[in-house]
C-alpha cells in the first residue's frame, strides 16, 4: 500500500480576511450602512477561504467553528446562553446586535429612561493567556443555568461539508470557559458552574456528531496554568460525564506551555486525543509520550503558533522519530504549537519587505507548507523532501551569519555589562534630597502621563508625510504647532510638571523600533488583538542598537518654551519586547539586554540635553509574566533588571519616573519596588485606589501617582471626585509621596475631554494644598 503522509491539524487559522475584509465589513455593519445579510455573506467567504487554503496545503485535520466575528470566548457565552440581564436577552438564538451590544457596549440606551433595555455596557475584556489576544471576560449569574442558545459550531460544520470539506470543529472547552470568567457581585468560583455546564456541551457535542463530525477539538489551555485539586477533580468529572459514544472523538487541545503537574489528571480523562505544545516546552515530550495511553492520538505542536520564523525542520524530525517509531504514523498529528490567529496570515502579502528577512519568515500559509514537509518526511522519509530540506538548512545558515542580524558592536557591549550599570549612584532617599533641591515642586505635584489627543488633523498628515503626499519640513511644522499649543496650554492650566504631548509618535513601540536597528515592519501583516482591532508588530530579527536620538530633539524644543520642567518620554525595554515578533535565536532575555541598551543612550542623552525629569514607560511589564507562577522569577528577575539598566545611567538629581497601566499589584509589589523609579504613575481610579494597598502594605517608598480619572471613558471628572480619589489615597500613602495625574496617556480622548478633565485636576491638587493636613507631611 502506498504511504499516505502524517496527519496534519492546524487547531485554527487566521480570520481576518486576507485585506482585512472582516475588520471593513463589521465597521460598515456598525456604522448602520451595509445589512447583517452583507456582514454574513464576507464572514462565510472568509470561512471558504480559509478552508480552502487549507486543504490546497494538504492540511488533513481542518478547524471549523475557529471562525469568529468578533471574539471566540464570546461565542462561547453566546453559545451556552450565558448572557447577562442586561442585554435583554428573553431565550431562543442570541441575535447578532445582542451579540454586539455584549461586545461593544449598546449606545442606544436610556431612550426609555427604563433603564431595563437598550442600554448596557460592554464586557470586560482581558488578555487570553500570556497573548497579546484580547477576549470578552464572561459574566454569570449567582444561579447561572446554562442552555444551548446557538448552533454556530454546527452550521459551520454543515457549511464546510456543503462545500465538500470535512472538517474537524474548534469548542473552547468548559473547564477553560469557566475559569475565564467570572461570577457577577463577588459569587465565587465559577468552576463550580461546571456540573451545570457540561450538559449543553454534552447537547451540542451529540448535534455534532449527528451532523457528521467524528472529531472535535476541545480547547483546554487552562491546563496548562496552575489548578488546584477541586479544580481538578472537577475537570476529571466534566469528562468523564462529556466523553461517551453519542459524541465526537475528543482531541483535548493545550498550549502555551507544559502540562506540568496537570499531565497525570490529562493522561486519566476519558480523551481520543491529546494535543501538547512542543514549542514552549518540548520538553515535556518524554514524559508525555510516557504517560498517555498508547491508543491515544497525540498531535505534536511542533511549529511555533506564536511566533513567525521559519521552524529547524530537522530538529523536529530528530525530536519526533522515536515516537513515530514507537506509536506509528496513526498515533500521532503534527501542528502548529496553538492556534495560528496569533501570526499573521500570508507572507505574500509583504513584497516591500527586505527579501533576505522575508526568506526568514514564516505565517500561517508558510506554516501549513512547512508542515507538509515535515508530514511527508515523516512518513516517507527524509529523502522524499530533500530539497526542501536543504533549502531550510541554507536559511538557517544564512540567517545565522547575516549582517542584517550580527552587530558585533552590540554583543561586545552585552558582554561588557556590569551589576553596577543597573544600579542608581545612591538609594531612593538621597536621590529625593537631590530631586527636590533641583526641582523645587509644590506638593501634589500635577502631571499627566504623556501623550494627548492625536486629532483627525495629525494622523492625516501623518498618513500624509507616509504616502509621500505631505514633506517632511511640512509635517514637523503642524507637529510643532501642536506641541507648542500643548505647552502654552498646560502652562496656562497651571500644570506643574509638562510633557511635550508625543503628537509625533504613531504607537508607543513603533515609533521606538522604526528609530532602531534590527527592527522591521510589515505592510499587511495584521493579526487580531481584539474585535475587529488589528496590530502589526514590529519584528525583532537583529541585534539591537540606537543609530541616532530619537526623542531629543522633540524634548528640547518644547523644553525651550518654557520654564516648567517638561518630561523625557520613553518606552521601556520590556514593553517594546512584550508587543513585537521577537528572534528566536537568542534568549529573550538577552534581546530585552540590547533594546535596555539602546533606551539607556537615549536617557543619558536627553538628561544631557538638559532633562531633569525621564519617563519610561513599562505598560507591559506584568503582561510578560508566565503563566505558572513558579516561572514568575526567573522572568521578573532580568525584566527589572533591564528596566534598571534603562534607568541608571543618570545622576542622583535627575528624577526617573515609570507608567503601568492597569496591573495587579499585589503580587508582583517587590518587583515593582526593584526597579527602582523615583516616581510610577499607574492606573487606580477604577478601583478606586484599592490597588495602592500594595504599596501601603509594602512600605513602598518612592513617589506614586495613582491616577485619578479614567481616561477610558469621555466622561469628565468633577473636582470633588478627585479629591475624594486622593483622600482615600492618602489614607494608604505618606501624602509626600502623591503625584497627581490620570489612569493613562490622552491619545484616544478628545481635546474637549481633555481640556476640562484636566483644569478640574489642577484645582483639586490646589484644594488639597490648601487643607492644613497637607502641608504636615510635606
Ligand atoms: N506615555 C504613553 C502615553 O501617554 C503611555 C501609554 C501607555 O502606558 N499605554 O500615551
Ligand atoms: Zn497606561
Amino acid at each position: 500500500m502506498a504511504n499516505q503522509k502524517l496527519a496534519v491539524s492546524t487547531l485554527g487559522f487566521p480570520r481576518i480576511g486576507r485585506r482585512r475584509e472582516l475588520k471593513f465589513a463589521l465597521e460598515s455593519y456598525w456604522a448602520g450602512k451595509s445589512s447583517q445579510a452583507e456582514l454574513l455573506d464576507v464572514a462565510a467567504a472568509i470561512r471558504k477561504a480559509n478552508w480552502v487554503d487549507q486543504l490546497d496545503r494538504g492540511v488533513t485535520n481542518i478547524p471549523s467553528n475557529d471562525f469568529s466575528l468578533y471574539d471566540h470566548v464570546l461565542d462561547t457565552a453566546v453559545m451556552v446562553g450565558a448572557v447577562p440581564d442586561a442585554y435583554g436577552w428573553t431565550g431562543g438564538e442570541v441575535s447578532l446586535d445582542t451579540y454586539f451590544a455584549m461586545a461593544r457596549g449598546s449606545a442606544d440606551g436610556g431612550a426609555c429612561g427604563c433603564g431595563g433595555h437598550g442600554s448596557a455596557t460592554a464586557l470586560e475584556m482581558t488578555k487570553w493567556f500570556d497573548t497579546n489576544y484580547h477576549y470578552m471576560v464572561p459574566e454569570f449569574g449567582k444561579d447561572q443555568e446554562f442552555k444551548l442558545a446557538s448552533r454556530k459550531p454546527i452550521d459551520e460544520f454543515l457549511e464546510a461539508k456543503e462545500l465538500g470539506i470535512h472538517t474537524r470543529p474548534v469548542l473552547v472547552g468548559p473547564a477553560t470557559f469557566l475559569k475565564l470568567g467570572k461570577i457577577r457581585d463577588g459569587g465565587g468560583d465559577p468552576i463550580d458552574l461546571l456540573p451545570r455546564l457540561v450538559p449543553v456541551y454534552a447537547e451540542l457535542l451529540r448535534g455534532l456528531k449527528a451532523a457528521g463530525a467524528d472529531w472535535v477539538q476541545i480547547d483546554e489551555p487552562i491546563l496548562v496554568t496552575d489548578l488546584n485539586e477541586a479544580e481538578r477533580e472537577a475537570i476529571a468529572a466534566a469528562y468523564r460525564q462529556l466523553a461517551t459514544a453519542s459524541v465526537p472523538k475528543i482531541m483535548l487541545a493545550t498550549y502555551f506551555a507544559a502540562l506540568g503537574d496537570n499531565l497525570d489528571l490529562v493522561a486519566s480523562l476519558p480523551i481520543a486525543g491529546l494535543h501538547v505544545d512542543l514549542v514552549r516546552a518540548p520538553e515535556q515530550l518524554d514524559a508525555v509520550a510516557a504517560t498517555v495511553r498508547k491508543n491515544l492520538v497525540l498531535s505534536l505542536g511542533v511549529i511555533d503558533g506564536r511566533n513567525i520564523w521559519r521552524a529547524d525542520l530537522d530538529v523536529i524530525l530528530d525530536r519526533v522519530a522515536a515516537l513515530r517509531a514507537d506509536r506509528g504514523a496513526d498515533g500521532i498529528e503534527i501542528a502548529p504549537s496553538c492556534s495560528l490567529i496569533h501570526v499573521p496570515l500570508d507572507l505574500a502579502a509583504e513584497p516591500e519587505l527586505d527579501t533576505e528577512i522575508v526568506s526568514w519568515l514564516s505565517f500561517a500559509i508558510q506554516k501549513i507548507e512547512e508542515l507538509d514537509t515535515l508530514a511527508i518526511a515523516l512518513v516517507d522519509g527524509r529523502a522524499k523532501v530533500d530539497d526542501a530540506l536543504k533549502a531550510a538548512r541554507a536559511i538557517r545558515r544564512g540567517r545565522a551569519k547575516s549582517l542584517k542580524v550580527n552587530d558585533a558592536s552590540v554583543q561586545t557591549r552585552i558582554e561588557s555589562l556590569d551589576a553596577s550599570m543597573s544600579k542608581r549612584e545612591s538609594r531612593f532617599a538621597d536621590r529625593r534630597s537631590a530631586q527636590d533641591r533641583k526641582l523645587d515642586l509644590p506638593q501634589f505635584p500635577t502631571t499627566t502621563i504623556g501623550s494627548f489627543p492625536q486629532t483627525p488633523e495629525v494622523r492625516r498628515a501623518r498618513a500624509a508625510h507616509g504616502r509621500g503626499e505631505l514633506s517632511l519640513s511640512d509635517y514637523e511644522t503642524l507637529l510643532r504647532q501642536e506641541t507648542e499649543a500643548a505647552i502654552r496650554w498646560q502652562e496656562e492650566i497651571g500644570l506643574d510638571v509638562l510633557v511635550h504631548g508625543e503628537f509625533e509618535r504613531n504607537d508607543m513601540v513603533q515609533y521606538f523600533g522604526e528609530r532602531l536597528s534590527g527592527f522591521a515592519f510589515t505592510k499587511n501583516a495584521w493579526v487580531q488583538s481584539y474585535g475587529s482591532r488589528y496590530v502589526r508588530p514590529p519584528i525583532i530579527f537583529g541585534d539591537v542598537a540606537r543609530p541616532e536620538q530619537m526623542t531629543v530633539g522633540w524634548w528640547q524644543f518644547a523644553q525651550s518654551l518654557t520654564d516648567k520642567p517638561v518630561k523625557g518620554m520613553l518606552t521601556g525595554p520590556v514593553t517594546i519586547l512584550n508587543w513585537s515578533f521577537v528572534r528566536d535565536d537568542l534568549a529573550r532575555s538577552q534581546v530585552c539586554r540590547q533594546i535596555a541598551l539602546a533606551i539607556r543612550d537615549e536617557v543619558i542623552d536627553l538628561e544631557r540635553a538638559g532633562a531633569a525629569m525621564i519617563q519610561i514607560d513599562e505598560a507591559a511589564l506584568r503582561e510578560g509574566l508566565p503563566l505558572r507562577q513558579s516561572e514568575w522569577r526567573a522572568y521578573l528577575d532580568w525584566a527589572v533588571e533591564c528596566f534598571r539598566l534603562t534607568a541608571a545611567g543618570v545622576a542622583d538629581g535627575t528624577q526617573i519616573h515609570t507608567h503601568m497601566c492597569y496591573s495587579e499589584f499585589n503580587d508582583i509589589i517587590e518587583a515593582i519596588a526593584a526597579m527602582d523609579a523615583d516616581v510610577i504613575s499607574i492606573e487606580t481610579s477604577r478601583s478606586k485606589m484599592e490597588l495602592l494597598d500594595a504599596f501601603r502594605d509594602y512600605s513602598y517608598p518612592a513617589g506614586i501617582g495613582p491616577g485619578v480619572y479614567d481616561i477610558h471613558s469621555p466622561r469628565v471628572p468633577e473636582i470633588g471626585e478627585m479629591t475624594a480619589l486622593i483622600d482615600l489615597a492618602k489614607r494608604r500613602l505618606d501624602a509626600g509621596q502623591l503625584w497627581i495625574n490620570p489612569d493613562c496617556g490622552l491619545k484616544t480622548r478628545k481635546w474637549d475631554e481633555v481640556r476640562p478633565a484636566l483644569v478640574n485636576m489642577v484645582a483639586a491638587a490646589r484644594q488639597l494644598r490648601a487643607r492644613k493636613d497637607a502641608s504636615r507631611a510635606a
